[in-house]
């Protein structure tokens, strides 16, 4: 029988990380490979990537990589990917520009494929027809796509809102997503990132009004901080510089690269003699100048973070600067942006953030541009995707409540791991695998194997042992006592008597052992480190890791 399945790598569930595989027949192919931030910073690591291991079965079913849009959540883990599996890549021309970038990083671009697509472009692959839909979302050429199969057609939004009025770009192309409506969509995978907010998501454009107070009312310095992505406020920044009679200077490595790749796209329109460089911006009036900086989420070495801790080369904030959030708080980031903030207030500095003025909306659709959407695209499953668990549950019930024709049956909660089924009959959730999350190391660009990670945590949370023991080689004796050492265990001090006894077993356990045993290292050491092991939880009851060495002489 034909069908079609769902199985999605990362982004449900979750913040960031997004990935899917769609598989018909046998022929697969995947939607974005983003990276992830998680949350708590699991012991020195600062990303995550799916475990694309994970497609190993599918190797040669696997078809193409499409990438709905240029956010680090949905094509960070692109080296990664290409490494594994090197598939052509079809994306919009900014995203292509961002993509190049990375995997000139990586020393691969030569290697890869890349297929520039434009909007309403359809792009067969096999079995596979994809119509790439125009969507308005915080950045710019973004899709959603229309994926057709023998079976049915899916919608897959990619992360998008309805903004009628963009700076940048036209408006969400709901004209072809009608018509896909029309002709029928068997399934609407869609964004639900923000599916706890009702009413519409406001506009970019709704963020100017403030920001022309601001340029209006101030008269030192201004510091904007945004992500380096959002194109459209970066050209509103830029419109009212040159309106207000300022220059602009961009501070940081990704904002001056954004804006480098706009500019030279086309993207973004800089008006004449407005950027200047750092060396001109020293010169200029503090009514002059307006500073682009990275480091809205308070990262440690960005821009605004170096300016604020007086760490940054030949300029510092100081009293009568005003700083510009004009971002959200990621998840997670909020100790560090309030951190930064308590630096920057030490310095003087009039700080205005989100919660104070509209000076940033969000780029995810509300509660009534997911109605818009379903209500556009009539699909006969509903599948809600990118966002955490509670957000996905928001998004069904809102959906069950509010558009008519949807319910418990085919409103579809998936997760990470599972495979989600269509067929004639239906549709079903089959299985649930294990997936475990790769780690990056941010300063090799190295996996870091998932062992590596659980004996961080296992010296994290227990600390660690060294045993040393010295046998001697022809006899299988001991030579004098073992020697134990505790790193960072609790329950361990020099009167209680834990360290001697725990060398009087050593001790006693390998006088009780066969001759054969101890010429045996590997199995010596084994031994060793279970006997140890049981001690240390049974007096103490904890589970260090434990590391054991012979010495023969
Ligand atoms: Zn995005």
């Amino acid at each position: 029988m034909e069908r079609i399945e769902i199985i999605p790598l990362g982004g449900i569930g979750e913040f960031g990380m997004n990935c899917m595989g769609i598989r018909y027949g046998d022929e697969m192919i995947v939607v974005d490979a983003g990276m992830g931030f998680p949350e708590e910073t699991p012991y020195g690591v600062d990303i995550s990537i799916p475990n694309f291991d994970f497609l190993e079965e599918f190797r040669g079913d696997l078809t193409a990589l499409i990438l709905t849009h240029g956010h680090e959540d949905h094509i960070g883990a692109l080296p990664y990917f290409l490494k594994k599996f090197n598939l052509p890549v079809y994306t919009s021309r900014f995203t292509m520009a961002l993509a190049e970038r990375k995997l000139e990083e990586h020393k691969m671009l030569n290697d890869v494929l890349l297929h520039r697509v434009e909007p309403n472009d359809i792009a067969e692959i096999g079995n596979f027809k994809i119509e790439f839909i125009h969507a308005s979302h915080s950045l710019v050429d973004c899709f959603s796509l229309a994926i057709k199969t023998p079976l049915g057609t899916l919608i897959h939004t990619g992360d998008y809102k309805i903004d009628d009025t963009p700076v940048i770009g036209a408006p969400y192309d709901l004209k072809t997503l009608a018509k896909y409506g029309d002709e029928g969509v068997l399934a609407l995978l869609a964004d639900s990132t923000n599916a706890t907010v009702p009413g519409r998501t406001p506009s970019e454009r709704a963020v100017i009004p403030a920001f022309e107070e601001i340029f209006s009312e101030t008269s030192g310095r201004i510091f904007v901080s945004t992500f380096s992505s959002s194109i459209q406020r970066l050209q509103i920044i830029f419109n009212l510089a040159h309106e207000f009679g300022r220059k602009i200077c961009v501070l940081g490595r990704s904002m001056q690269k954004n804006v480098e790749i706009a500019d030279e796209l086309g993207i973004l329109q800089i008006p004449h003699n407005t950027m200047i460089s750092f060396g001109e911006s020293r010169a200029l009036n503090d009514d002059e100048i307006v500073y682009l900086v990275t480091g809205s989420q308070g990262e440690n070495r960005a821009a605004l973070w170096n300016l604020a801790t007086g760490s940054y080369k030949g300029m510092e904030i100081e009293k009568g600067d005003t700083v510009v959030l004009s971002a959200r708080i990621i998840p997670g980031n909020d100790k560090n942006i309030s951190r930064l903030i308590g630096h920057l207030y030490k310095r003087g500095a009039n700080i205005i953030e989100e919660k104070r003025r509209l000076i940033h909306v969000s780029g995810h659709a509300s509660q009534e541009d997911i109605k818009i959407m379903v209500e556009t695209a009539r699909p006969k499953y509903l599948v809600p995707i990118h966002g955490e668990y509670r957000m996905l549950f928001r998004h069904k019930e809102f959906v069950k409540n509010h558009v008519e024709g949807y319910s418990d049956e085919n409103v579809i909660l998936i997760e990470n791991g599972d495979v989600l089924e269509f067929d004639e009959r239906g549709a079903r959730v089959l299985e649930n695998r294990q997936l475990n999350r790769t780690f990056i190391d941010e300063d090799s660009s190295g996996e870091i194997e998932y062992d590596v990670i659980r004996e961080r945590k296992k010296l994290a949370s227990g600390g660690a042992v060294s045993l040393v023991v010295t046998v001697d080689k022809n006899s299988g004796v001991i030579v004098g006592e073992p020697k134990i050492s505790f790193q960072g265990v609790a329950g361990i001090d020099l009167t209680n008597g834990i360290s001697a006894n725990a060398r009087q077993t050593i001790t006693e356990a390998v006088g009780a052992m066969p001759k054969a045993q101890i010429t045996d290292l590997n199995l010596f050491k084994e031994n060793l480190r279970v006997h140890l092991k049981r001690f240390l939880q049974k007096e103490i009851g904890i589970k260090p890791v434990i590391v054991t060495t012979i010495v023969e002489v």
